[in-house]
């Protein structure tokens, strides 16, 4: 039987835990070989002590250095098999002059980062392959890039793969912004968020469910070990046990799906298991 490979492609580090960090550990649990592929050193984000990019003493390469340890300690808890950074600079949020910033991960050429990608997705041969949809899944400028590289270099590769985007069903945003309520915790599409969060997918446009439970407590240490970003985050401030109540559950649509699939799923390998 041919080995069962899921290889992410996600932009910054800590991404994999809070986007996928359910599924990464489930998989690996089954014995599927897990690869993370994170396109950039996130050197955009807080510090360790706190300081925001904004502040002069902000260091990027510090950052780069410390989210890269992070990284590596996330990536254990979720039993990742391989971890490849690409290492492009972070780009900042929306908006910021960083976006554009020569050699940032949004500046540069789709095909040129493609063609670093395709190289592993050759080395790799997966049947499964996930990152964001066109927005970006909330319209991060290195997450829409992370989407357009992943179509770019699986369309080079030649490979034949399913491709899923994580998606948060419109029913279930309302179920976490009631949980988020509850703690008393500011989040997305909170009444103290003035972005209004993700709109979240709509129920019926949710191709896979997946149950993660087993795997929630290993997302949520995970999403710990990225400290310097998470720690004062809604992730944790709304505690182990509320986070259990929502983070059971991951969901996908089908992108690009080779198999021709279309009842709702519960496996991101349904069909590829021979
Ligand atoms: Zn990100």
């Amino acid at each position: 039987m041919t080995e069962l490979t899921m290889l992410c492609v996600h932009a910054h580090p800590d991404d994999e835990s809070s986007t996928t960090g359910g599924v990464l550990r489930t998989y690996a649990d089954q014995g599927v070989r897990t690869v993370l592929v994170t396109c950039t050193d996130g050197a955009l984000g807080d510090a360790p002590d706190g300081t925001t990019p904004e502040a002069k003493h902000h260091d990027p390469a510090h950052v780069a250095e410390h989210r890269a340890d992070e990284l590596a300690a996330a990536a254990a808890i979720l039993g990742i098999a391989r971890v490849e950074m690409l290492g492009y600079p972070d780009s900042g949020m929306e908006g910021w002059a960083q976006n554009d910033a020569d050699g940032s991960f949004w500046s540069t050429p789709v095909d040129e980062a493609a063609a670093r990608l395709v190289p592993i997705l050759l080395q790799e041969r997966p049947q499964v392959v996930v990152t964001y949809d066109e927005i970006g899944f909330y319209g991060h400028p290195d997450h829409i890039q992370a989407h357009r590289v992943t179509r770019a270099a699986l369309e080079s590769s030649g490979l034949t793969a399913s491709l899923f985007y994580p998606a948060i069903p419109s029913s279930a945003f309302r179920r976490f912004r009631e949980v988020l309520r509850e703690a008393d915790v500011e989040g997305p599409g909170t009444d103290d968020d003035e972005g209004g969060g993700p709109p979240g997918t709509p129920d019926e446009k949710i191709d896979v469910v997946i149950d993660v439970s087993a795997a929630v407590d290993a997302k949520f240490d995970a999403l710990a070990a990225h400290a310097s970003q998470t720690e004062s985050s809604f992730f944790l401030k709304m505690g182990r046990d509320r986070f259990r109540q929502f983070f059971g559950t991951e969901w996908f649509v089908r992108a690009i799906d080779p198999l021709g699939r279309t009842s709702v799923d519960h496996d991101l390998f349904a069909g590829w298991r021979g």
